[in-house]
Parts: C-alpha cells; structure tokens; sequence
C-alpha cells in the first residue's frame, strides 16, 4: 500500500504512541482529582498544553483541549457568536468563506436560526478570499469572521495577518481553522482571536485537537457543553490524558521539524507532480499560481479521464477526490466548483499528499502507476 493521503489523516508516530502507553495502563487516575497519581496525569496533561502552545506561538493558558477541530471550529463559531449576542451587541454578520471545512460552513449557517446573518465569501480561481471582499463584508456590523488558513483538498493558504487585521479593525472576533495549517508551516496569531487545531493531522491519536483562546484582548465564547467546567469552563469533560499526552508529543515532534520537513515534502511532492504532468500531458494543477501547503498535490486529469475510475483500478494507492469526510459523496468538490472549476472537470480532480514516512521510492512507484492507469482509462 501507498499512503498518499495525508492531509485526510496521519499515522500516530512511534513516538507518539510509546508516549500515551502509560497513561492507559498504570497512570489512568482522573487528572482532575486531587489525589497523587490525578495530579500526575494533571502535570502529564499541562506538559501537553505546554507544548501545544508553542507549536503555535499561544500561551500554555490559551490552549482548550477539545475532541478534535470539528468540536474547536464548533465551540469558536458559535460560542464567539452567541457572546457577542449575550452582550446585548447589534453585530449579527457572521463571515466565512466558500472553501471552508464542513464543519465551519454549517456551524456558520446554522446561525441563521439563532438570528445571525451568514455571509459566505467567494473565492478567486486560485482558491483564494480577496481582501476586498471582506472588507466590503465588513461594512455590515460583524460579530465573528472565520477563515481557515489552509485549505484541506487544495493546500492553498489564505492571507491571515491581513485578513484577519481587516477584522480587528472592523471590531469583529477572528477565528481560523488552523487543521492543515499546525505542524506543516510556522503559524502567526497575530490579530487572531481564536484558532482550531488537530492532532490527528500532524502524526498524533485521532479523538483530541485544541481551541486557542486568545488572552488578551480576551475572547469571550459561551461554551457548548454544561458540566464541571474543566477547560476554564469553555469545554467540561473529563481530559482523555493518554490522548492529550499523545497531542503534546506529536506537537513537540513537529515543531522540531518545522526547520527541515516543509522543504522535504515540497521536493517530493513537486518530483511526483512533474512525473505525472510529464506522463499525463493535459493534467493541470489546483491553485499552482499560489502559496500552498508544501506536501500537497490537487490536480484535474487530462480530458475523458474519471477521477474515481483511476482509483477504482488503484486500490492500494490511498488517495482521495476531495475531503475525506464527504468522500462518499459522487458530487463533485464544492471547494473545486467554489474555485471555478465546470462540474465535469472538478470530477476529473485527484488529491494526493504526502508526510513525514513518505520515500522517493513510493513517489516513483505511484507515479508511474498512476500513469498507466490514467493513459489507458
Ligand atoms: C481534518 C480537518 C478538520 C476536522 O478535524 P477533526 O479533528 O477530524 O474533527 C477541520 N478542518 C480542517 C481544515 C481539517 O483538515
């Protein structure tokens, strides 16, 4: 099997795994009890945090534990917004963009009943929000904008220090979804007021991710969940410690790479993609005029050739169409039409991505695979 198909999800790191053994087995006290071994998992829990932090230059403080960045987007998005109501505020715009993770595009739109305004922006061919766009947005008074920083089928990055600046001056909260983003390039929180990550994209356990709540200015949410008021009260529930130990060492780990990886992994993606527009003349790459993540490939087939039939006659090479979560769906990428792309040639679209166990030999081998079947399909 060929794992291309990183940006869906990443393997846990041996490391990872090793670390969060423990906290299973014989350190499984609650780390919300006082007793030794809960102030053990506790301490295990704030190293996390620790760490989670600087991956994104945030404060220990400023890190929510959550189930994964469906529930951060979810408890940003609407927590921001009903605060904002909570005070008595008249902003009821609540901005995002056509590009957006499904979680983000219904959290927004489920607003409408709370008596929100949704306002989602277009995007340009390349996949990007224009400035101007939100600006013009932004005349409207605004409780929250949400842009994610990276986008999960394409790769394409959207400008977040002047995005997000044009929000701060307009008095709206700034949140991104930074999914793709934490641990594949450095990240600036600059002017941003909230950000959601996951661990399960950056090589930790899959059911753990993290809200950056931003302290001064302080963002204010109302929180999803009535409970103990674990989290600073935004998140009540029981801490999975082996999880979050997991999440913090995964964390560590990519840090540590930030120096090197980016680099490897745009070689080894850019080698696979001239491989493929070389043998598949036609082919024509998603967002090639602008900044991308460096491990990720999105790319139309050359005319008459179906996406899904390639893949189809692939099964072990794991790829994608478009995201992972609405994969099952025969519809063509709503990220791709949003960019322009005619129904008949976002169905011809494959997404290909690599990672940190990724070799030039598997490269090679897909490629020429990928090939042969595409020619004679
Ligand atoms: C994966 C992903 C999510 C969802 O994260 P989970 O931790 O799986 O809930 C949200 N946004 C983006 C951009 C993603 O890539």
């Amino acid at each position: 099997m060929i794992y291309l198909d990183y940006f869906a999800t990443t393997p846990c790191a041996p490391e990872v795994v090793d670390a969060m053994l423990p906290w299973f087995t014989q350190d499984f006290a609650n780390p919300h009890s006082t007793h030794g071994p809960g102030q053990k998992a506790a301490h295990a829990v704030e190293v996390a945090r620790e760490h989670v932090a600087a991956l994104i230059g945030a404060e220990a403080r400023e890190i929510v534990f959550t189930s994964g960045a469906t529930e951060a987007n979810n408890i940003a998005i609407k927590g921001a917004a009903r605060h904002v109501q909570r005070m008595g505020g008249e902003r009821r715009r609540v901005i995002t963009s056509a590009v957006e993770h499904k979680c983000v595009l219904e959290s927004v739109k489920s607003l409408e009943s709370e008596g929100f305004e949704p306002v989602i922006l277009p995007v340009d061919r390349h996949g990007r929000v224009d400035s101007a766009s939100l600006e013009k947005a932004l005349s409207v008074p605004t409780a929250l904008v949400s842009i994610m920083a990276a986008n999960n089928e394409t790769g394409v990055l959207q400008d977040i220090p002047t995005l997000s600046a044009l929000a701060r001056q307009a008095g709206a909260v700034f949140h991104t979804d930074l999914a793709q983003m934490a641990g594949k390039l450095p990240v600036s929180l600059e002017h941003v007021d909230l950000a959601s990550v996951s661990a399960h994209k950056m090589y930790g356990p899959k059911g753990v991710g993290a809200l950056y709540v931003r302290r001064r200015p302080r963002a204010r949410i109302v929180p999803l969940f009535s409970g103990g008021g674990q989290e600073r009260g935004v998140r009540s529930g029981t801490l999975p410690t082996p999880l979050v130990v997991g999440f913090g060492e995964a964390a560590r780990i990519a840090r540590g790479a930030l120096t090197v990886e980016p680099e490897r992994l745009a070689q080894l993606r850019d080698v696979l993609w001239q491989k493929l527009r070389d043998g598949l003349p036609g082919s024509v790459l998603n967002g090639a005029k602008v900044p991308r993540l460096p491990g990720g490939l999105n790319f139309c087939l050359p005319k008459g050739v179906s996406a899904l039939d390639v893949m189809a006659h692939l099964p072990d090479i794991a790829m994608s169409t478009g995201s992972a979560c609405s994969a099952a769906e025969l519809a063509p990428s709503y990220v791709l039409t949003a960019m322009g792309l005619p129904e008949a040639e976002a169905s011809r679209c494959l997404r290909l991505s690599v990672g940190r166990f990724t070799s030039n030999a598997e490269i090679d081998r897909a490629a020429a695979l990928l090939v042969d079947v595409a020619r004679v399909s």
